[in-house]
């Protein structure tokens, strides 16, 4: 049972037009109302509602702050206790003010990391792999990855996660019966129906763990070098790529490579343009490749941007960078298709398939659509708009999914094995829990606190 009330400033500190406090738990309201000076009392208010009033110093009746107070009563809240929300004038000095005050009231105390979404998860207002999205959404830097994060926040990923949750437990259900009425004599049907009803969540689980490259992707970024002989316009292209996505880059919270990194999105595709730095500055990459940093973003790409000058002739030193290039993904640019053709587009077309080869003048602004294209149908079969977005995204379902998926496959090695149902039963119960874990079934405290502790505050 949750006693006492926690409140803390959600929105970003700094200088925003406005600033919200959120108070949750038994004595939000009360703890509210005695601050509050307005026409109404909070206390008798109805449950989503807006009061205008001010916070007053509850010792001197000092006024801190003009504000509205959002009432919304538990469970119809987030999380699923008594919320109040205060918008402040977002000035930080006011808005610290008015937290302080709220905090002196009893049972108040500021909440921890995360801790509004945690209480949501242990009220059974949303489930664990909901409350991951939420971390997920603050932390979206693309578009794409915003839908994703609020696709499994609405629990799109959970009911396919609980559909398949059905299946096992319904085979489940069949191997007890059969263990508690063995006089059944359904041994025969039974091995069949277990490979079947095995094989019908294991497909489901085959299908969400392919989402699982293509999720990580979108929520990551593509790990992308820009490679290529100095002056063919890499630095060119980088500008490009990152101009109209200045809003975007970003710094990768919790990486810590040395090596300096953009992000950007072309169009819906996240890249994470690797070594940044070394395209940037007038030495080139080619010329670093000793450089101990360069090898490491060449190795770590999941995507080489190849880039060669149309307008030059095949250089020897391209020849040997591109047999380095083997077994990668990589996307040929040709770049300054503005000038005369010099390149022997007929060698390039025998090392590269067509869709791997994008013409492009960088001057001109000229081919970026060739380029999402050819990226696109390399990582996502050219099917990035399709619309479906339930990616499994997260390292922890991921792990539980393909946990599952061995238990489903070792039930299915030991009833064609003719072992007893019993060892069976228990490798179905154990893909049973895994796929709970996965929702938050049965985890444990220090998981949950895990979980949370990767919030910011406030949320
Ligand atoms: P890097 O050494 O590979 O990084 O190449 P840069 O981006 O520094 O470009 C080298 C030169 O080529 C610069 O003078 C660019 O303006 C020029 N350049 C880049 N892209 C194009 C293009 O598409 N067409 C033409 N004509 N020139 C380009
Ligand atoms: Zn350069």
């Amino acid at each position: 049972m949750i006693q006492d009330t926690i409140a803390a400033i959600s929105t970003a500190v700094g200088e925003g037009g406005i600033a919200i406090i959120r108070i949750s738990g038994p004595n939000a309201i009360a703890g509210t109302a005695a601050l509050f000076q307005s026409r109404t009392d909070l206390r008798e208010a109805d449950s989503h509602t807006v009061h205008y009033g001010h916070i007053v110093h509850p010792a001197t009746g000092e006024q801190i702050e003009e504000v509205l107070v959002t009432l919304m009563r538990g469970p119809r809240s987030f999380t699923a206790e008594d919320v109040v929300e205060i918008n402040a004038h977002g000035g930080v000095v006011a808005v610290k003010k008015v937290l302080d005050v709220v905090l002196m009231q009893e049972d108040m105390r500021l909440a921890e990391p995360g801790e509004f979404t945690k209480r949501a998860f242990l009220n059974g207002r949303i489930d664990l792999m909901q409350a991951e999205a939420v971390i997920d959404l603050i932390r979206s830097k693309s578009d794409r990855a915003f839908s994703i994060a609020r696709k499994q926040a609405e629990g799109l990923l959970s009911k396919r996660i609980k559909a398949l949750r059905q299946t096992v437990i319904e085979l489940l259900a069949h191997i007890e019966v059969n263990i508690d009425y063995p006089e059944h004599d359904v041994e025969e049907m039974t091995t069949a129906y277990i490979r079947d009803q095995s094989q019908i969540a294991l497909d489901e689980i085959a299908k969400l763990l392919k989402t699982a490259n293509e999720g990580k992707i979108l929520r990551e970024g593509i790990m992308t070098a820009i490679v290529g002989r100095p002056n063919v316009g890499k630095s060119s292209l980088l500008n490009m790529l990152a101009q109209e996505n200045k809003a975007i880059v970003t710094d990768i919270p919790g990486t810590t490579r040395d090596v300096i990194e953009e992000y950007v999105t072309l169009n819906h595709i996240p890249l994470r343009l690797l070594d940044t730095a070394g395209i940037r500055e007038t030495s080139d990459l080619v010329e670093q490749l000793g450089v101990e940093r360069s090898h490491t973003a060449l190795a770590e790409a999941d995507l080489i941007l190849f880039v060669l000058n149309y307008n030059e002739p095949l250089h020897a030193d391209d020849r040997e960078l591109l047999d380095r290039m083997a077994g990668r993904q990589v996307v040929l640019v040709i770049n300054k298709t503005d000038l005369p053709g010099k390149l022997d587009m007929e060698e390039i077309e025998k090392r590269f398939s067509p869709e791997a080869i994008v013409r492009m003048s960088v001057l001109q602004e000229a081919g970026l659509d060739y380029l999402e294209k050819a990226i696109s149908g390399m990582f996502f079969e050219g099917k990035l708009d399709s619309g479906d977005l339930t990616y499994v995204s997260n390292v922890r379902h991921i792990a539980l999914l393909k946990r599952a998926q061995q238990s489903l496959l070792d039930g299915i090695a030991a009833s064609e094995a003719g072992i007893p149902i019993d060892v069976m039963q228990i490798d179905v119960r154990s893909a049973w829990e895994s796929l709970g874990e996965i929702i938050g079934d049965a985890v444990g405290d220090s998981l949950i606190d895990q979980i949370f502790s990767q919030f910011c505050l406030g949320k």
